[in-house]
C-alpha cells in the first residue's frame, strides 16, 4: 500500500470513528429529551388532574363534614335568628359539595373514579329526603330528642356513607399520583441509566479512537525515524546514524583513550552485474554484502550503507597496526562468490581504512580519508589501503587537475598523438589510433590514463570527445588531401554510451569535415559496452547507421559476453595488450590471441593485435591470420611532425613504399 492510500485509510478510520462518537453523542441527547419530556408530561398531569382532582375530593369532603356538623348543631339553637343563619351554612355546604362534584365530573376520569362518583350521586340521591326530613324537623319542631335521634339514626348514617365514598375517592386519587410520581421517577431513572451508559460507551469509543490515533501516530512515527536513519534495501544504518555513531565513538575514544577504525568499502565493477544481470540481482547482491559484513565484524561496530555500492564498517578499539587483519577478514568475506538462480557472481571489493585519532580528528575527515584511501586501493587495485598525507595531495592534486581541464579543452592545451596501424598482410600502414595527450602548463606532458578518468568525473568527457574527434578528422583532411588515404581510429569513452546526443554531434562533424565515413573507426572497450549494454545498444547501432566502422577495444579484459557482443553492430575486435606483450612467454596468452582471432572471424570481424613491441610477435600475429598490427615495434604514438617524418620514412609507410616503388 502507498504512503498516501495508508494516510487516507487511517484518516478515514479516524473519521468514522468520530461519526461514531457523534452519532451516539446526539442520539444520546435526543433519546434523553424524549424521556425528560415524558416524564415532565406525567408530572404535569399529575400537577393538572390529580392534584385538582384532589383539591375538589378535599372540598366535597369538608363541605360533607361542616354540613353534618351544621345538621348535629340546628336542634340545639334556640334562637330562630341563629337557626336561620345555620341553615344557611348547611344549604351553602351543600351547594360547595355539589359544585365541586360537577366539577370533579367533568374532569377526565377514569373508570375507577367514574364508578365512585356514580355512587356517590346514587348515594346522595337516596339521602336527600330524610335530610331535608331532619333539617325541617330541627327548624320547626321543638322536639330535639326527636331530632337528635333522627339525625343519629337515619340522617348521618347516610352522610357517613357519602363521606366514606369521598375518602375512597380521595384515597384513590393519592395512590394514583404516588403511583405517577414512581412512574416518572422510573422514567428518570431510565434516563440517567441510559445516559450514563451512552455516555460510557461515547467515551470509551473515544478513548479506543484516542488509544488507536496515538498507536498509529507513535507507529509513523517511528517509520519515519527508521526510514531518516536506515537504509530501507539492506535495513543497515545510513550516513546520517553513521554519523551519529562516529560522534559518539569519538567522544567513547576520548573518555576511555583508544583508537577506533573507519573502513569504507566499494564493490568492482558492481554496476556492470546491475547492468547486465539486472537490478534485481543488483539488490540482493547489496543485502547479501551487507549480511556477510556484519557476520565479519563484532555486534558492538556499526555496518552502514552510504548509497550505491559503498558501505562504511566502523570498528572500535581498532589501531592502524591491526588494518590489515581486519581488511583482510573482510576482503576474505567478500571472495565468497555470490549465488543467484544457479549462477555463481565474483564479487571484490576496494578498501580504504582512517584512523581516530592518529588520522583524522572528526566525523567528516574520517570519511573523507577512507575515501581517499579506497581511491588508492582501486588505483593500485591492492585490495585494501591505509589513509595516508600523500594520498591527499595526489587526491588534492586530483581536485585542482579537474577544474583546469575545462579550461584546458577550451585552450587547446590538448593535443594529440598518433599511432600507427599496419596491415600485416602488406606490412603497410593502414591507419591512425589518435591518442590524446595534455600539454599541463605546470605538470608537463600528461597521458590519457592521469586525465580520461577526471574528465569522466567532472562530466567533461562528451566536451573532450568532440575536441578530439574535431582534431583528428582535421588531420585526416589535411592527410587525404595530401592523397595519403589512411583510416583514423578514435577512441570513446563508457561514459559516452550516456550521452544520447553523441551519435548526432559526430555525425555533423564527420559532415562538415568532408571526409567519408569509411575512413573512422570509433574504438570503445568492451567494459564500456557491458557497463550499459541498453543505451550502448542505441548508440553504437545509430553509429554504425552512419558508416563508421566500430571497434570493440582492449577485447579480453572486460565480462565478456558473446551472446551480446553478436548483437553488437561491431566491425573489428583489438585485442588487448596485455596478452599480446606476453604472447611469447605466456601459454595461456598464446591461446587468448589465438582464439580471439579465430572468434572474431567467425563473427566476420576484422582483428588488430595491440602492444606488438618484437618482430617475433608480429610473425607470430601474422601466422595466426590476425589482420592488423600496432604497437611500438612498428611506431610509438607520435606527435604530428613526427607522424609526417615517420610517414616519409618509415618502412611501412605506403608514401615510403611508393617513392620506392618509383625508385
Ligand atoms: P588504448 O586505446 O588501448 O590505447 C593504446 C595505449 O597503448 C596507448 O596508451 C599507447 O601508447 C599504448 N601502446 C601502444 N603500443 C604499445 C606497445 O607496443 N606496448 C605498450 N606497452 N603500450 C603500447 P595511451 O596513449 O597512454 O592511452 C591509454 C589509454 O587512454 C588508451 O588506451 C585509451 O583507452 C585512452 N585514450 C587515449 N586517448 C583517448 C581519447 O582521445 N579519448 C578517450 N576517451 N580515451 C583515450
Ligand atoms: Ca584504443
Ligand atoms: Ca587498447
Amino acid at each position: 500500500m502507498t504512503k498516501s492510500a495508508q494516510h487516507i485509510g487511517m484518516g478515514a478510520q479516524i473519521g468514522f470513528g468520530f461519526v461514531i462518537v457523534l452519532a451516539l453523542m446526539v442520539s444520546l441527547s435526543v433519546i434523553g429529551l424524549r424521556y425528560v419530556s415524558e416524564a415532565n408530561q406525567r408530572l404535569k398531569d399529575i400537577a393538572l388532574n390529580n392534584n385538582v382532582k384532589i383539591e375538589l375530593a378535599t372540598k366535597m369532603h369538608s363541605a360533607l363534614r361542616e354540613r353534618m356538623l351544621s345538621m348535629h348543631s340546628l336542634p340545639i339553637l334556640d334562637d330562630p335568628f341563629d337557626k336561620d343563619a345555620e341553615i344557611q351554612r348547611f344549604n351553602a355546604q351543600g351547594i360547595r359539595y355539589t359544585q365541586a362534584r360537577n366539577q370533579l365530573e367533568h374532569l377526565p376520569l377514569n373508570r375507577q373514579e367514574s364508578d365512585i362518583l356514580a355512587r356517590l350521586r346514587k348515594l346522595t340521591r337516596e339521602a336527600q329526603p330524610e335530610v331535608q326530613a331532619v333539617v325541617e324537623m330541627a327548624m320547626f319542631n321543638s322536639n330535639q330528642q326527636e331530632a337528635f335521634a333522627r339525625i343519629r339514626k337515619v340522617a348521618m348514617p347516610a352522610q357517613r356513607a357519602i363521606a366514606e365514598q369521598v375518602s375512597a375517592l380521595l384515597e384513590l386519587q393519592r395512590s394514583q399520583t404516588e403511583v405517577a410520581v414512581e412512574n416518572a421517577e422510573t422514567s428518570y431513572g431510565r434516563v440517567r441509566t441510559l445516559m450514563t451508559s451512552l455516555g460510557t460507551a461515547a467515551l470509551l469509543i473515544g478513548m479506543l479512537i484516542a488509544g488507536f490515533v496515538i498507536r498509529r501516530v507513535s507507529f509513523q512515527a517511528k517509520q519515519l525515524t527508521d526510514q531518516a536513519m536506515y537504509d530501507p534495501l539492506t535495513g543497515l544504518p545510513n550516513r546520517s546514524l553513521l554519523r551519529d555513531r562516529l560522534e559518539q565513538a569519538i567522544e567513547l575514544s576520548k573518555r576511555e583513550q583508544h583508537s577506533f577504525g573507519v573502513l569504507l568499502m566499494d564493490l568492482d565493477r558492481f554496476k556492470e552485474v546491475n547492468d547486465t544481470l539486472g537490478h534485481e540481482v543488483g539488490d540482493e547482491l547489496l543485502r547479501e554484502v551487507g549480511r556477510r559484513l556484519n557476520e565479519t565484524v563484532r555486534s558492538e561496530d556499526t555496518v552502514a550503507r552510504l548509497g550505491g555500492d559503498e558501505y562504511v564498517v566502523l570498528i572500535h578499539k581498532l589501531d592502524p597496526t591491526e588494518a590489515s587483519f581486519i581488511a583482510n577478514k573482510v576482503l576474505t568475506a567478500m571472495d565468497k562468490p555470490f549465488h543467484w538462480q544457479n549462477q555463481s557472481i565474483d564479487i571484490s571489493a576496494s578498501l580504504g581504512l582512517s584512523f581516530y585519532p592518529s588520522q583524522c580528528d572528526d566525523a567528516s575527515s574520517l570519511l573523507r580519508c577512507a575515501d581517499i584511501a579506497m581511491y588508492e586501493a582501486k588505483r593500485s587495485s591492492k585490495g585494501y589501503a591505509l589513509y595516508s598525507q600523500d594520498q591527499d595531495h595526489t587526491s588534492r592534486g586530483d581536485l585542482s587537475l579537474k577544474s583546469e581541464l575545462r579550461e584546458a579543452i577550451q585552450s587547446n592545451q590538448l593535443c594529440l598523438y598518433y599511432q600507427p596501424q599496419i596491415d600485416n598482410r602488406s606490412g603497410l600502414i593502414a591507419g591512425l589510433e589518435a591518442l590524446v595527450r595534455w600539454n599541463h602548463p605546470q605538470r608537463g606532458f600528461l597521458t590519457p590514463d592521469t586525465f580520461i578518468p577526471l574528465a569522466e568525473d567532472a562530466g567533461l568527457i562528451d566536451a573532450l570527445s568532440r575536441w578530439v574527434l574535431k582534431a583528428a578528422l582535421d588531420q585526416l583532411v589535411t592527410l587525404h588531401q595530401r592523397g595519403t588515404m589512411l583510416n583514423m581510429a578514435v577512441n570513446l569513452s563508457a561514459r559516452n554510451l550516456h550521452d544520447m546526443e553523441l551519435p548526432d554531434t559526430f555525425s555533423r562533424l564527420l559532415e562538415d569535415s568532408g571526409i567519408d565515413p569509411e575512413y573512422l573507426t570509433l574504438e570503445i572497450t568492451e567494459s564500456a559496452v557491458m557497463s550499459n549494454p541498453s543505451n550502448g545498444l542505441i548508440i553504437l547501432t545509430a553509429l554504425d547507421k552512419m558508416g563508421v566502422t566500430l571497434a570493440i577495444d582492449d577485447f579480453g579484459t572486460g565480462y565478456s559476453s558473446l551472446a551480446y557482443l553478436k548483437r553488437l553492430p561491431v566491425d573489428e575486435l583489438k585485442i588487448d595488450k596485455s596478452f599480446v606483450t606476453d604472447m611469447e612467454n605466456n601459454e595461456n596468452d598464446a591461446v587468448i590471441v589465438r582464439s580471439t582471432i579465430d572468434l572474431a572471424h567467425n563473427l566476420g570481424l576484422k582483428v588488430t593485435a595491440e602492444g606488438v613491441e618484437t618482430q617475433d610477435a608480429w610473425d607470430l600475429l601474422s601466422m595466426l591470420g590476425c589482420d592488423q598490427s600496432q604497437g611500438y615495434f612498428m611506431g610509438r604514438p607520435m606527435s604530428v611532425e613526427k607522424l609526417d617524418l615517420w610517414l616519409r620514412e618509415s618502412a611501412h609507410s605506403s608514401t615510403f613504399a611508393s617513392a620506392l616503388h618509383a625508385v
